[in-house]
């Protein structure tokens, strides 16, 4: 029986480039497919939020000279890119997935509403959705934030490359130890960095928990449905 019914997974894009230092790991594509394919089968309805900081980023962007509502939708594309080749690699694997796309870009996905995100889910689709807010000055944890709110899932499962919210950063301070669970608030006041701050308020005040855990290890994202606490719980 998996712990929770409906998940918002949230996977950055810098993660996707695995060793690579830029772009798609083929590898570690096909790992995060054979993934959720396992949670999939265990009956859990499957949202996604993809990011695209492995291709574009404007704010990097604009500091190298690039309009900053054009990079952000240079972004935007990014997030779309991964999107379809997360769609393609679980695709491959058997599992029916929708892209949705926060700015209209038919025949390439299908416009985002509520409502047909959680009839496909329901129906046994993963659903992944692309192109963040569709807005500029947002970031993809914001995206999924939102995303997560609207399809009314149970939490937010932001799959990373550290297990858990520590007090300091674990690869700069020995001393640093990991948090089983954390309220928002002492993530405000403690200056953690989890998401952005926008991202982070917006699942507070709409009640979104969040769970942070390993996604690089094979196996995790089932363990964490399992009800392992191998990450770190964020909650009010
Ligand atoms: N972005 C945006 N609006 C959104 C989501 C994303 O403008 O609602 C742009 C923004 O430029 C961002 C880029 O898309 O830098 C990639 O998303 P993000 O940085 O969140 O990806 P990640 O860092 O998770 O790979």
């Amino acid at each position: 029986m998996a712990r929770f019914k409906r998940i918002l997974l949230k996977l950055s894009g810098e993660s996707l480039m695995g060793n690579q230092g830029f772009g798609i790991d083929p590898d570690r594509l096909s790992d995060y497919a054979k993934q959720i394919k396992e949670v999939h089968e265990m009956g859990v309805q499957i949202g996604i939020v993809i990011g695209g900081g492995n291709i574009f980023r404007g704010l990097s962007g604009s500091q190298k000279g690039f309009d900053r509502v054009k990079g952000d939708q240079m972004g935007m594309c990014a997030t779309v890119i991964n999107s379809l080749a997360l769609s393609s690699a679980l695709g491959a694997l058997g599992v029916k997935t929708k892209v949705l796309t926060a700015i209209r870009m038919e025949p390439i996905g299908e416009f985002y509403n509520k409502w047909k995100a959680i009839e496909s889910m329901e129906a046994g689709y993963v659903c992944i959705f692309s192109a963040g807010t569709g807005s500029p000055y947002f970031t993809t944890d914001t995206g999924s934030s939102l995303r997560g709110i609207e399809i009314e899932a149970d939490v937010m499962l932001k799959g990373t490359r550290v297990d858990g919210i520590y007090t300091a950063d674990p690869e700069k301070d020995p001393t640093a130890t990991k948090f089983t669970d954390i309220t928002y608030d002492e993530i405000y006041t403690r200056g953690l960095k989890v998401m952005d701050l926008t991202a982070t308020t917006m699942c507070k005040e709409n009640n979104l928990p969040i769970y942070v855990f390993n996604m690089d290890i094979f196996g995790n994202l089932k363990k964490v449905m399992e009800g392992e606490e191998i990450g770190t719980l964020v909650h009010n």
